[in-house]
């Protein structure tokens, strides 16, 4: 096999379509959705109209041998806007949940549900975080409690920070059936549309990538069949006996999900990255000041190599852990988590080095590059903050584990 970081025809169509969308329906009114803080509901319909908000679209772009065309699609789509990017790709996390869990039925039966139709859009959100535990996600306190006459889950608790919350048609539950034996006492629940029991708490108004909507999930004995149980109660009952008996657990299956998930999320950062670069290059070649346009100083001229330089070993890290995930390759050093690391850090640098470039345009909203350098931040923050990043580096090169 020959080696080749070259995109194949189809991922060079796909590129330039994703980027079309990106261009023409999403940068367009980027500003607005950031300034209104709503769902961009619009454009979500636009793109599920030409096929890109689908479960084809994702099941296709998933099953590409080579792992690039995920990544491509991120990176497109976000160089438009994250906010509205996340806003049609945040259904996709709860996706990542059924597919992760679930049996081939629940996921042929639910994960289409998440992104509905093009004559009715849905959405997906997956709910994780709480107010006590964000990091540490062996700690949840959402409680999922079997009522064995009705064959029914009773789910009670408060989900935090949680994308698509309350306004989604599937939420994936993950709670916790027995507290003391953390992770692998937790299961993870679908619960379907319209289930009593379920609303949104306080919905966020954040720095950045907002028109993604962040909200609690209030779970108030939230009832749902047995059969909503992903993976199916038999597979929990073994993995907590197992627990309880002290033998190794599947760990590494978890982990090695995270770091073939972690590059798509990189993806989106290098998107953004990207949009600030472009930008400030464009500024610093038309600007004048002194005579002459601000590029023909090294300091300015200087600075934008290093955000192109940084901005591409940031996607060749991405592109490398798509790879692996794809290929089946064992993530020796944590690849995942590291593409998504320098991704996260790269793009908070870029987009403020491209606010420096523009100097006080930079800093005001009739240029994006503010909006970018806040959208941007929340790559240090979400799908694993910049520090669990380090942690699982650290873990995996060390074979120590460091705290
Ligand atoms: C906009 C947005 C969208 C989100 N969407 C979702 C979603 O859809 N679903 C979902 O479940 N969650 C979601 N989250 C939650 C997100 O995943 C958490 O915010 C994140 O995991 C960090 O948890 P925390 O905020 O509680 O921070 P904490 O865990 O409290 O961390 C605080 C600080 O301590 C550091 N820290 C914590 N533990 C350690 C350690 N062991 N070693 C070193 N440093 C440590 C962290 O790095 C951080 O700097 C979202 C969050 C935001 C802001």
């Amino acid at each position: 096999m020959t080696f080749s970081l070259e995109l194949n025809e189809d991922q060079i169509q796909l590129q330039k379509w994703v980027h079309d969308f990106a261009e023409n329906v999403v940068r367009p009114v980027a500003g607005e959705y950031d300034r209104k803080e709503e769902t961009p509901w619009p454009v979500i319909e636009e793109a599920a109209k030409i096929g890109l908000y689908s479960f084809d679209f994702f099941a296709n772009a998933f099953a590409d041998e080579t792992g690039l065309t995920i990544p491509v699609v991120m990176e497109e789509l976000f160089w438009g806007d994250a906010g509205i990017g996340l806003a049609i790709v945040g259904s996709v996390l709860g996706v990542a949940g059924i597919m992760a869990n679930g049996t081939p039925e629940q996921v042929m039966e639910w994960v289409p549900q998440c992104f509905g139709t093009p004559e009715k859009v849905a959405l997906g959100a997956f709910c994780v975080s709480e107010p006590d535990a964000g990091s540490d996600v062996s700690s949840l306190r959402t409680k999922a409690v079997y009522d064995e006459a009705k064959d029914e889950w009773v789910l009670n608790g408060t989900k935090t920070w949680i994308t698509n919350g309350g306004i989604a048609d599937i939420h994936v539950v993950v709670a916790t059936v027995d507290p003391t034996l953390g992770s692998r006492g937790q299961a993870s629940f679908i619960v379907p549309p319209g289930t009593e029991g379920l609303s949104q708490g306080t919905k966020f108004s954040k720095m950045g990538i907002r028109a993604s909507h962040t909200a609690e999930v209030v779970l108030d004995d939230v009832r749902v069949p047995g059969s909503l149980l992903l993976g199916g109660k038999e597979k929990l009952d073994d993995r907590m006996a197992n627990a309880r008996a002290g033998k190794k657990g599947g760990g590494q299956a978890a982990m090695a999900t995270f770091e073939a998930t972690r590059p798509s999320v990189g993806a989106q950062a290098i998107g953004i990255a990207r949009a600030a670069y472009e930008y400030a290059l464009q500024y610093a070649l038309e600007r004048k000041q002194f005579g002459k346009p601000i590029i023909e100083n090294q300091s300015i001229a200087f600075m934008l190599a290093d955000m192109k330089t940084e901005l591409d070993a940031a996607r060749l890290l991405v592109w490398r852990a798509a790879w692996m995930g794809r290929t089946g390759k064992t993530f020796e050093a944590a690849e995942g988590s590291m593409s998504k690391l320098k991704a996260g850090r790269t793009a908070v640098w870029i987009t403020e080095r491209a606010i420096q470039i523009l100097g006080g345009a930079g800093y005001v909203d009739e240029h994006p590059v503010e909006r970018w350098h806040r959208d941007s931040k929340i790559y240090d923050i979400f799908e694993g903050t910049e520090q669990i990043q380090q942690l699982v580096i650290a873990r995996a090169i060390s074979g120590i584990r460091i705290e």
